[in-house]
């Protein structure tokens, strides 16, 4: 199967060079010429496997080039004991017809592990079969979640290095803390004085010099990125659709072939668009409900067709989802519109007006399969307490605007199909925001917080989080911004 740019079909590359080179030329996104899909019985067969083997299944089918034997070990490296859980996803059963996809056992619990684990095993191999002789050094400006998650996926993995920049005084305690301590021969972690736009322009910058590119080819190295445009990235979330689907019907709630919501707290539309190529597949999925916090930008698009991210930008208690462009909804319209053309027309007038507006035909096909709706923050605490109280059961910020939403749509449209709530965190890494939710304006701080957690609710702390006050500090160095290059060099040795 090939892949091609959602802006031009003609340039088509293999599976290994799509993820090895991670953006198409013409500034695309690689997406599979073909959807496989599988039968009733395919998906039969599955409820009967365990997660790994549900995820093998799902990524040979979208990397011919690559051996069974390839992707059983890049899956078993990936969904190891690095995970606090043998279900890998573990699907919790609220009512008879609401259920919960924790997507936060991985070792920096939130759900970029899903895909940030088993990224560097694809993309080592990619680059091996693409001819790449030249070591990766993996580059990563974050707000928080992903810095981390990136590293905890590269480290010790051969054949790359990776290094992290975050704003100094710009993430929590605990994020700070969980990246700080990171261990790994290859990993690299620099403060950089500014905010995340400063982080991240300067990394861009660096991606854009020819000659340092020049200079550390001559020492072995090549830059690369590791953000969730990449299909590497997209293909492992589509596996634990699959596998909540199996895990519902096996729970006995639903009979296998029901159809099922699914409710996405979103962002950059990675999580979501892996859910739409699930139903593409022959997944009996219902609507897909996309949850957005006050950076509602996806809720006015669904409603009204244009994409207008010319607004004001709001810092919420979901930050992981504080995002006014979603770079992978570009996928979704490739998928809806199978034009390249017209893709590549909407998102020129996005990168030069801010702004543009779909055609009624993908209106249409949108409104069929999708619901979407958004949550401020009081409602997001609100939830939070009501879950709690109510059902026992502690949600972080953005799985309660996701289920905040679904209940909306619920009542709107007074719907009783059964729904999966995807849950994107866990509690104790959103520890000051959850906490006020339950009443306790304390002013605790770091680690702190997590043992208040722990003793108001009385939930033990995932292990990395709550033994991160024992970890040795091993990077405490700050930069200027006009330094980050120096520091990559520096880094490389
Ligand atoms: C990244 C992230 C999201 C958003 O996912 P997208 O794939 O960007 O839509 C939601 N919740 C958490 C906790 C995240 O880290």
């Amino acid at each position: 199967m090939k892949y091609f740019s959602t802006r031009n079909s003609e340039y088509k590359v293999s599976a290994a060079e799509a993820i090895a080179k991670g953006l198409a030329p013409d500034g695309g996104l690689f997406v599979p010429s073909v959807i496989p899909t599988m039968s009733s019985n395919d998906i039969k067969q599955m409820c009967l496997l365990n997660y790994r083997e549900r995820a093998a299944q799902i990524i040979s089918m979208y990397m011919e080039e690559f051996s069974e034997d390839e992707i059983n070990d890049f899956v078993k490296k990936a969904y190891g004991d690095n995970f606090d859980c043998r279900e890998i996803a573990p699907l919790k059963i609220l009512d008879d017809k609401t259920a919960v996809l924790e997507l936060w056992h991985g070792p920096t619990c939130a759900f970029k592990d899903m895909a940030l684990q088993i990224l560097p095993h694809l993309l080592t191999a990619s680059l091996k079969k693409c001819g790449e002789e030249r070591e990766v050094c993996i580059l990563v400006a974050t707000s928080g979640d992903t810095g981390k998650a990136a590293l905890e996926g590269f480290a010790d993995v051969e054949g790359t290095k990776i290094h992290v920049f975050y704003p100094h005084n710009g993430v929590s305690d605990v994020q700070e803390l969980q990246m700080t301590t990171q261990t790994g021969k290859n990993v690299g972690v620099t403060a950089v004085y500014g905010n995340f736009d400063d982080a991240q322009t300067g990394v861009k910058k660096i991606f854009g010099d020819r000659e340092f590119a020049d200079e550390l080819s001559k020492r072995g190295y090549f830059l690369s990125s590791a953000n969730s445009i990449n299909w590497g990235r997209l293909l492992p979330q589509i596996v634990y659709y699959f596998s909540a689907y199996c895990d519902f019907v096996n729970s006995g709630k639903i009979h296998f072939g029901d159809v099922v919501n699914f409710a996405v707290p979103t962002g950059n539309f990675g999580d979501i668009l892996a859910c739409w190529y699930a139903k593409k597949m022959g997944l009996p999925v219902g609507k897909l409900i996309c949850a957005s916090n006050a950076n509602n930008v996806l809720t006015d698009f669904f409603k009204t067709g244009t994409y207008d991210r010319n607004r004001t930008f709001h810092n919420t208690i979901s930050p992981s989802m504080d995002i006014l462009v979603s770079s992978n909804l570009e996928r979704l319209l490739y998928s809806v519109t199978e034009n390249d053309k017209q893709v590549a027309g909407y998102m020129k007038e996005l990168s030069e007006s801010g702004s543009y507006t779909v055609d009624d035909v993908v209106r249409f096909a949108l409104a069929t399969n999708f619901e979407s709706g958004y949550c401020s923050d009081e409602d997001t605490k609100k939830t939070i307490a009501e879950m709690y109280t109510e059902n026992g059961y502690l949600m972080d910020t953005h799985t309660a605007v996701a289920y905040k939403v679904m209940s909306d749509v619920r009542a709107k449209r007074m719907s009783t199909v059964p729904t999966v709530v995807v849950s994107t965190a866990s509690p104790f890494k959103f520890c000051d925001s959850v906490l006020s939710a339950l009443g306790e304006d304390s002013n605790a701080k770091g680690t702190e917080l997590i043992e208040r957690l722990s003793e108001k609710t009385g939930i033990d702390a995932p292990k990395p989080l709550a033994e991160l006050d024992k970890r040795e500090r091993r990077f405490s160095v700050s930069v200027e911004k006009e330094e980050m290059k120096k520091a990559v060099s520096d880094f490389l040795g």
